[in-house]
């Protein structure tokens, strides 16, 4: 099916409607944290000896976050933090949120942000290193808000990967890495979810002048000298 030319607009249109109507996970997380709005970035991040550089990398499913994060990571020094690993580890290490985080995962949503933000925070400052890449995350305006009071460390540098619906499709059918949500159809849905939560994310940070968006077709080699010049400073 893949193989016609049809174009990945039509695809999507077809999917289940349904299926996006339930929009993301959690949308009144914030009065779960309204007791810690006036004090953000609490205790154990700010008590590591120096304030955490962190750096966000965004893009569609597929689109080579987690290869071009290893390598940046390798040759600048930074810890990669990917939050779609720290998620899929609660599935397979049957935490409380376990059931949850592989329901959300496999409908292709957002999980909510109670959830991930304190993950997160636990990989920062359960690490020894202070500088980090976290990669596919913030993932919607509400991770974002979430980030900013639980953690509040603004972003040095955002990374969003560019690459066609088309490609990304084909990367994600290809990848084999036996992942629930790397189907057709749950990958349209991240694709939806993509383009509806996660672009005004992008929006965001380019208008506060962060965004370094990086052209993500091409080799491996070719798209890592693109990014290379914005660490190597
Ligand atoms: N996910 C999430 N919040 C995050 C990161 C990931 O809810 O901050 C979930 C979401 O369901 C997403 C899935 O984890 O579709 C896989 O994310 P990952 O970043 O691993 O996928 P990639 O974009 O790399 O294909
Ligand atoms: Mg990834």
């Amino acid at each position: 099916m893949l193989r016609r030319v049809s174009p990945l607009s039509k695809l999507i249109s077809a999917a289940k409607p349904s299926l996006l109507n339930q929009g993301a996970y959690g949308l009144n997380f914030l009065e779960a944290f309204s007791t810690d709005a006036s004090k953000p970035a609490e205790a154990g991040i700010v008590s590591k000896a120096r304030t955490p550089t962190i750096n966000f990398v965004l893009g569609g499913p597929g689109v080579g976050k987690g290869t071009q994060c290893t390598r940046i990571a390798e040759t600048f020094g930074f810890t990669h933090l990917s939050v779609g690993d720290l998620l899929r580890k609660e599935i397979s290490s049957n935490t409380e949120y376990g059931a949850m985080i592989l329901e959300t995962i496999t409908k292709g949503k957002i999980v909510a942000s109670e959830v991930t933000v304190k993950l997160l925070k636990t990989a920062i400052e359960s690490s020894e290193t202070d500088r980090f890449l976290i990669d596919g995350f913030p993932r919607s305006e509400e991770n974002r808000v979430a980030y900013e009071q639980i953690i509040g460390i603004e972003p040095e540098v955002v990374l969003f990967f560019d690459c066609n619906e088309e490609e990304m499709l084909k990367r994600v059918l290809h990848r084999n890495q036996g992942r629930v949500d790397d189907n057709v159809d749950t990958t349209m849905q991240r694709l939806k979810v993509f383009e509806a939560y996660t672009l005004p994310v992008i929006r965001y940070y380019s208008q506060k002048g962060k965004l370094h968006k990086i052209n993500a077709i091409g080799t491996e080699d070719e798209i890592f000298e693109r990014v290379r010049p914005i660490f190597a400073k």
